[in-house]
C-alpha cells in the first residue's frame, strides 16, 4: 500500500509526501517549499528519498534542491522542462518505482509544454500537478486548447477509483463555476453542497478519483476542445 499524505504550502498549494512501508522510502510530489515537506516527513520518522515534479512551475519545484541538499535524494521531472537539481528525466512511458510500486508516466501537455502524470494504477493513486484539478483544470499556459482536451481525457481513461491527487485547493471555485456551467446537474450541485461544507470545516477536498470527476467536472465532460475552449474562457472570467 502507498500512504499519501498532504503537506499544505504557500496560500493554496498541495506538496504530496508518498510512502511506501515495506521498502521505508519516501518520495515528495511537487515540492515548491522544502521546508514543510521536510518537517512533516521528520514528524513521521519518514527519509525522503525521491523527489518527484509534474511540471517546471516554480511553485511545485522550488524547493527541490533544499529537499536534494537535505536528504541527498535523486529529483525526477519532465524531460523537456527546466527542473531544478533534476537526475531523471521523464516523458511519456518512463517507470517510476518506490520499492516494490510502480507506476507509468504519462505526458498531458496544456498548462505547461512538458506536464507530466504520474501515474500508479495497481496502487490505484495518480498525481496530476495542475492539469487537473477537482471539478476544474488547470489554465493553459504553454500548450493548445487542444492539448489540454486531450490530457484531461486521458486522465479521465484512467480506472474509475483511481485517486487524483492535484495540485492546489481550488475545488470550491470549481464547483461553483461547474453549477452554473451545468445548472441542471444533480451530481454537481450535491457535490458543491458537500465541498462548501467540508471547506467550512477547514478541511482538505482532496484527493478526488477518476469517477467523480467524470461525474462532475465540466471540463472533462466537455465533448470537444472547442467546446473546453469555451468552458476554459468563461471559468477565466468567471467571478463566484
Ligand atoms: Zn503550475
Amino acid at each position: 500500500m502507498l500512504q499519501v499524505v498532504p503537506v499544505p504550502a504557500f496560500s493554496d498549494n498541495y506538496i504530496w509526501l508518498v510512502h511506501d512501508e515495506a521498502s521505508s522510502e519516501t518520495a515528495v510530489v511537487d515540492p515548491g517549499d522544502a521546508a514543510p515537506a521536510l518537517a512533516e516527513a521528520e514528524r513521521r520518522g519518514w527519509t525522503i528519498t525521491q523527489v518527484w515534479n509534474t511540471h517546471h512551475h516554480w511553485d511545485h519545484s522550488g524547493g527541490n534542491l533544499a529537499v536534494k541538499e537535505a536528504t541527498g535524494c535523486t529529483v525526477a521531472g519532465p524531460a523537456t522542462e527546466d527542473i531544478p537539481g533534476c537526475d531523471v528525466a521523464l516523458s511519456e512511458g518512463s517507470e517510476l518505482r518506490i520499492g516494490d510500486h510502480r507506476g507509468r508516466v504519462i505526458d498531458i501537455p496544456g498548462h505547461t509544454a512538458g506536464h507530466v502524470a504520474l501515474v500508479f494504477e495497481e496502487a490505484g493513486v495518480a498525481f496530476v500537478g495542475d492539469t487537473m484539478f477537482a471539478m476544474g483544470c488547470g489554465k493553459v499556459f504553454e500548450g493548445t486548447p487542444q492539448q489540454m482536451h486531450r490530457s484531461l481525457q486521458r486522465i479521465a481513461e484512467l480506472r474509475e477509483d483511481v485517486k487524483l491527487y492535484c495540485g492546489h485547493e481550488y475545488t470550491l471555485s470549481n464547483a461553483r463555476f461547474a453549477a452554473h456551467a451545468e445548472p441542471g446537474s444533480s451530481a454537481i450541485a450535491e457535490r458543491l453542497a458537500r465541498v462548501e461544507q467540508m471547506r467550512a470545516d477547514g478541511q482538505i477536498t482532496l484527493p478526488t478519483t477518476v469517477g467523480e470527476e467524470r461525474a462532475t467536472n465540466p471540463f472533462v465532460r466537455s465533448s470537444d476542445w472547442q467546446e473546453f475552449a469555451r468552458l476554459r474562457a468563461a471559468k477565466d472570467s468567471f467571478r463566484s
